[in-house]
């Protein structure tokens, strides 16, 4: 923005007020081509302001405060340069939890909650005198595992990450969900951190880095200027960690344990292939995302 824009406002002495504000960031932000403008511009300015993003619809005509006019600012220029506003505001929201992320999380997407819903349907309910061990690799900021422990608490939960940072990030998120007690978190890439300790898992689930290394460069500037790369690439084909995973984890698991994996639109065949191939799961099912992608694998290990 804005400075010029700002500055015709005072020279016409109507003030900045909230609904002003949101419709000149709207048409800003559509002018940029940024998707979702009007949704952006509330969500920023109730963050500018501290507040919900439902308060302002109360406050129309509340004027803004120079300072909260400059605070205001910074958040749109960084919006404008694609920067995505999770990372603006530093959260997300994921399985109706508002989880913190940073630049050193990928911000959790809707399609993962698929793969919750669908790890939901296989894990023993309250009523179950059963314990689980469930695994989540690569867990960034922990959008699966406190997915699931909020909803199977009784169970007891794993997860790893090879950047610490994420790591911290997820270890907050589950303090904020008093989940400390009931999630182990370890550092390390995929099962390494867990080698020689644990064989008898019920369930691993991941959702891995798995575009292909060239397509990132192509992907929208939100992702591919602002999201973690080890958290996108995964090598020449997009395999690489699918592909480690699907062939360790049966040493990891419990005979007929699962494996539950996010998977890209397009890697059904060639993830199927690499199960059969892989000879140790007598099944795999692959379930579609709200958009009508294959964007689950689950596959059981044999008996
Ligand atoms: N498990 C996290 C999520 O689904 C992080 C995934 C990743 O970094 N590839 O959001």
């Amino acid at each position: 923005m804005c400075k010029s824009a700002i500055k015709a406002s005072k020279i016409s002495e109507s003030p900045w007020t909230i609904l002003k504000l949101i419709e000149w960031t709207t048409s800003y932000f559509d002018s940029h081509k940024i998707e979702g403008a009007r949704a952006s511009a509330e969500i920023l300015l109730a963050n500018a302001l501290g507040l919900n993003r439902i308060d302002l619809y109360l406050r129309y005509d509340q004027p803004l405060s120079r300072q909260e006019l400059s605070i205001f600012k910074t958040l749109i220029k960084r919006r404008i340069k694609r920067e995505p506003v999770a990372y603006i505001i530093g959260n997300k929201e994921f399985w109706s939890m508002d989880l913190d992320v940073t630049k050193d999380v990928l911000i959790p997407r809707p399609d993962t909650e698929c793969l919750v819903e669908q790890a939901l349907t296989y894990v023993p309910g309250k009523n179950s005198n059963t314990i689980w061990k469930i695994l989540d690799l690569g867990t960034g900021s922990g959008a699966i595992i406190l997915s699931m422990a909020t909803q199977r608490p009784q169970h007891r939960y794993f997860a790893s990450d090879r950047s610490e940072k994420a790591l911290g990030i997820a270890v907050g998120n589950a303090k904020k969900y008093y989940l400390s007690d009931t999630i182990l978190f370890f550092a390390g890439d995929w099962f390494n951190p867990i080698k020689n300790n644990i064989h008898d898992f019920d369930m691993i689930l991941s959702n891995p880095p798995y575009i292909p290394n060239q397509v990132i460069a192509e992907l929208e500037p939100e992702i591919a200027l602002y999201e973690p790369r080890i958290a996108l690439d995964g090598g020449k084909d997009g395999l690489d960690c699918l592909r480690l995973i699907i062939n360790q984890a049966p040493s990891f698991l419990k005979p007929a344990g699962f494996l539950i994996l996010e998977l890209g639109y397009d890697q059904k065949q060639k993830v199927s292939e690499i199960v059969y191939n892989c000879s140790k799961y007598d099944s795999i099912r692959i379930v579609k995302d709200y958009s009508g992608h294959d964007r689950v694998a689950i596959m059981k290990t044999i008996n």
